[in-house]
């Protein structure tokens, strides 16, 4: 159960209350270039603002190496802010430091002030006390409504909450939470597991805790070339981690003795080479020539992943069927996407590559909910325990 106090339990009318929110969002040309993460952090703004809080908000951007750097700068996000709410937001040159404690001093009540690039400082991926301290130095409370860095033990997500009275979950940190939270907890069933995407490593610690949870794995991206091998599949020169393979054969045995089904693309795309229209081929079983690599899955898979969503009641999607950048090997992947919008049953995107996927084939609107939080959603799948959310205040 999700036993943190929230925002809404919390007396905000007149207080300083620090925000840690993720806008952690692509700026290209000084210009916001997807606002998503933004966007979802307005409930918790817009209801901290009505509460007349004085609101201090913070976020990493990108990873500027733990000094200032123009391209790094939180300014083009203040803006776009600015515009999405219909008010003043104010900058700060730096987050923590004298500028700043004179800014939040003259914060009118239901003023907004975004604070500079917490990665300025390499105090706070190093979750050093000190900048902990100065951070928390600003607010009477500290709301965490970061859910993408919620798996990152830094100061502004994991030690601030040492020297703050209250820390509060924010409404986004919430709904992340509650979803993702009954996929391991009370799923309705069937529960289909949607996995792929590049790199087994990155969806081995899902895969196996979700082990005697779901009812059935389906298997497509670049991983499943590494699985395919594993079982003596020939796979050309398609993505293979040679390191994985044991791990990829455990993995499939626990399935086995779990009564998982567990299915790979039967049949794919392969070509030579990653270009967009470049020759392709649709081969049928793991029999990939020498010198073309799968890129994604065929015909006959995507007809028989839809049959199986089609039937789901609860979907976890992570991980691109194919290399949907590049076309036409994004045609497995919002086949997918058009099942799972079709599918009726809730639908769960973990965020990253596949929530991008999912807004290119235009069916965002008929998720249930969409990640904001690759890294986290994952390290939350695999059941391990967030430092962010661990760290916030416990209900009474
Ligand atoms: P997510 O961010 O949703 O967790 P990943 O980052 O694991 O997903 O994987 C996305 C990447 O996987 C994409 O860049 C895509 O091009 C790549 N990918 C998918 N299928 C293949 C494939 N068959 N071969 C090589 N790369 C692939
Ligand atoms: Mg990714």
């Amino acid at each position: 159960m999700f036993n943190k106090v929230c925002i809404d339990e919390v007396e905000l009318k007149g207080k300083r209350v620090l925000i840690r929110v993720d806008f952690n969002v692509p700026v290209k040309e000084g210009q916001v270039a997807d606002d998503t993460r933004i966007r979802e952090s307005l409930p918790t703004i817009r209801y901290a603002r009505e509460q007349r809080a004085r609101m201090i908000l913070c976020s990493h951007l990108g990873r500027p190496k733990g000094k200032p750097s123009p391209a790094f700068s939180l300014r083009p996000v203040a803006e776009h802010l600015s515009q999405l709410l219909e008010a003043p937001v104010r900058t700060a040159e730096d987050c923590i430091g004298e500028e700043v404690h004179a800014a939040v001093k003259t914060l009118q009540p239901g003023e907004v002030l975004l604070l500079e690039n917490l990665r300025f400082h390499p105090e706070e991926e190093k979750n050093a006390e000190e900048f902990a301290r100065a951070l928390a130095g600003l607010c009477d409370v500290y709301v965490n409504d970061a859910f993408g860095a919620a798996h990152r033990a830094h100061a502004s997500t994991a030690g601030i909450t040492r020297f703050v009275s209250v820390a509060a979950c924010g409404f986004l940190l919430r709904k992340e939470i509650e979803h993702l939270g009954k996929l391991l907890t009370a799923p309705e069933h069937p529960f289909v597991a949607i996995m792929g995407g590049a790199k087994v490593s990155d969806k081995i610690g899902v895969l196996k805790n979700l082990i005697g949870k779901v009812d059935t794995f389906l298997l497509g991206g670049g991983m499943a070339y590494t699985f395919l091998k594993a079982v003596g599949g020939s796979v050309g020169k398609s993505l293979v981690e040679e390191d994985k393979m044991e791990l990829a054969r455990e993995t499939m045995k626990a399935a086995r003795a779990a009564k998982v089904a567990f299915l790979p693309a039967a049949d794919h795309v392969v070509a030579e080479r990653i270009e967009p229209n470049a020759p392709t081929r649709v081969v049928d079983g793991p029999e990939i020539p020498e010198g073309w690599m799968a890129l994604d899955i065929g015909p006959k898979t995507r007809e028989a992943f839809a049959v199986i969503i089609r039937g789901a009641r609860t979907i976890l999607w992570n991980g691109p069927m194919g290399v949907f950048e590049t076309p036409p090997f994004h045609e497995g992947t919002w086949a997918v996407a058009a099942a799972v919008a079709a599918s009726g049953g809730t639908s769960i995107i973990g965020g990253g590559d596949t929530a991008a996927a999912v807004v290119q084939a235009g069916v965002s609107d008929k998720m249930s909910h969409i990640s904001t939080g690759g890294g986290a959603s994952l390290e939350f799948l695999e059941g391990k325990e967030l430092p962010g959310i661990a760290a916030l205040t416990d209900k009474q």
